[in-house]
């Protein structure tokens, strides 16, 4: 697809349509901050716009259409998969100032959104009228809601309450025509039709713009107890996970962090963790009172029955938070190891935890990569991270091979590229291998038909042939 270039003709419908000139960026060095995101690569957009309402995003979106430009939806860009990068130029549409709207209805125990809140505002408001919105990603004090929407986020508690897609009712979008369109409602139950709300979230940004979402809330749960559990061997620690899993008590979280990480921790602020063991894991209960101090001491009482050199529990907030720490450093932690870090989210069904951590330690060893594990181990959601140094190109090409067999080994076990983090232009080149040629082909379609002129979000999700990972080349 050959698209056109952003000339002054263009620059100046733009600017019919956006007079305000601090909302419509073409200098130099205000596209340099959207050249990039959390993952990969510098792709320079030719023009950068900062609509502030749906009607500003469907004018936008109609020009491009009929001019046949690109056009890069992009939040606050912290997608760790390429997904907000302009990897043909064009327009980047940054939604992050469309942050209006955050009305909680407590009564229908919803939220309606504009695309630039923060996800951990959307925490904040549901929480002052005693609700909970339950996706927490990691990033959701710095990442906007439609950028949680595009990418069909999860975090720790998406084992007990799911993850984006399960709390979206309703969404108003620009289609890739510049027409607007709404899905859903803001009701619980609604069958009219096909469900165009699940095909959009997740879809990257390749189908629409999200201007506005109707986000479900639950009521808060009353109390939370937390464990720490610390295993001299990694297998029991994946052992000790299926027990609690299959003993009746659903944790709200439990995550699990290997020896790299825990010595990476040790060594970036010691908090007395043991170096020498080769898991911990984390479980976290949620509920009425009594059920939660039930259920803490019988997982705990698993953790120890399946081998754990010591379980600790916590039940204050600020205990908790203490156990929790750990975990919250792993990220800073292992970046001081080597500046570069790969991020990846690979995830196996949950009976294949122990044997994805053996295929990564045989991965470690192969192509002799600083690789650490860390993730929700509850659902199976690995994060296996490989912290390099860009500039070494010897280096990022034994990373390449071993992001590759990553992958290889999560599909082999009956697994997904992706639990969280999206596929991106990272991770397009595997899609057939998740999805076969016919998978990827009907994909394909439905893109094709709602996308005819392909503006939205190019790049992503489907790969150009003969594409690979190319972790050398910026
Ligand atoms: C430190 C860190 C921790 C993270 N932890 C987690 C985690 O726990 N769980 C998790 O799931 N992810 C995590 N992420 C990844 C990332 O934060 C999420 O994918 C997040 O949802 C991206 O939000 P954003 O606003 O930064 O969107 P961007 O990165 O700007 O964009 C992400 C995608 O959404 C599209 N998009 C953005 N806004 C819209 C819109 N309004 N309409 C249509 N498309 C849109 C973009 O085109 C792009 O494809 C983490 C990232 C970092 C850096």
């Amino acid at each position: 697809m050959a698209y056109s270039k952003v000339d002054q003709g263009i620059l100046a419908s733009l600017r019919q349509i956006i007079p305000d000139p601090k909302r419509l960026l073409t200098d130099k060095q205000d596209l340099a901050g959207y050249s990039y995101d959390a993952s990969f690569g510098t792709y320079w957009p030719e023009v950068v716009i900062q609509p502030k309402n749906t009607e500003e995003v469907a004018a936008v979106i109609k020009l491009a259409n009929a001019q046949k430009i690109p056009v890069y939806p992009r939040g606050q860009s912290t997608s760790l998969s390429g997904g907000p990068l302009p990897v043909e130029g064009g327009i980047v549409l940054d939604l992050s100032k469309m942050n209006h709207k955050l009305e909680v209805h407590a009564d229908d125990l919803i939220a309606i959104v504009s695309p630039g809140v923060l996800t951990a505002a959307i925490h904040e408001a549901a929480e002052k009228v005693g609700l909970m919105y339950p996706p927490d990603p990691s990033s959701s004090a710095v990442s906007t809601i439609g950028g949680n929407l595009a990418e069909n986020s999860g975090g720790p508690l998406g084992l007990k309450y799911g993850v984006t897609k399960d709390y979206v009712l309703g969404l108003e979008v620009v289609t890739p025509e510049g027409e607007v369109i709404r899905t859903g409602g803001r009701t619980v139950k609604n069958v009219t039709g096909y469900d165009l709300t699940k095909l959009l979230v997740g879809s990257e940004g390749t189908l629409g713009v999200i201007t506005e979402a109707t986000l479900q809330l639950i009521p808060k749960p009353p109390a939370a107890a937390t464990l720490l559990a610390i295993f001299d061997d990694i297998v029991k620690s994946g052992e000790a996970i299926s027990k609690v899993l299959t003993s009746g008590i659903l944790p709200a979280k439990m995550e699990i962090m290997d020896q790299a990480c825990i010595i990476a921790v040790e060594s970036y602020e010691p908090l007395g963790l043991p170096v020498d063991a080769e898991a911990i894991i984390l479980i976290e209960v949620d509920g009425h009172p009594r059920a939660v101090e039930e259920e803490i001491r019988e997982a705990a009482e698993i953790c120890e029955r399946i081998g754990a050199r010591q379980v600790q529990i916590a039940s204050t907030a600020a205990e908790r938070a203490n156990l929790w720490k750990a975990r919250k450093m792993v990220s800073p932690a292992i970046t001081r190891v080597k500046p570069t870090k790969i991020s990846e989210d690979a995830t196996v069904p949950r009976s294949q935890i122990p044997a994805m951590f053996s295929r990564l330690k045989q991965i470690r060893e192969k192509y002799q990569v600083n690789l650490v594990v860390f993730g929700h181990a509850g659902d199976g959601n690995l994060h296996p991270n490989i912290v390099a140094d860009k500039r070494d190109k010897e280096e990022m090409q034994r990373v390449e091979k071993a992001v590759e067999e990553i992958f290889q080994a999560a599909i082999e076990l009956g697994g997904t590229l992706s639990g969280e983090h999206g596929i991106g232009n990272m991770k397009a080149p595997f899609m057939e291998m998740e999805l076969g040629t016919a998978g990827l082909d009907m994909m394909k379609r439905i893109k094709d038909s709602w996308d005819p002129n392909n503006i939205m979000n190019p790049g992503k999700i489907f790969p150009k042939p003969g594409q690979k990972l190319n972790l050398t080349e910026e």
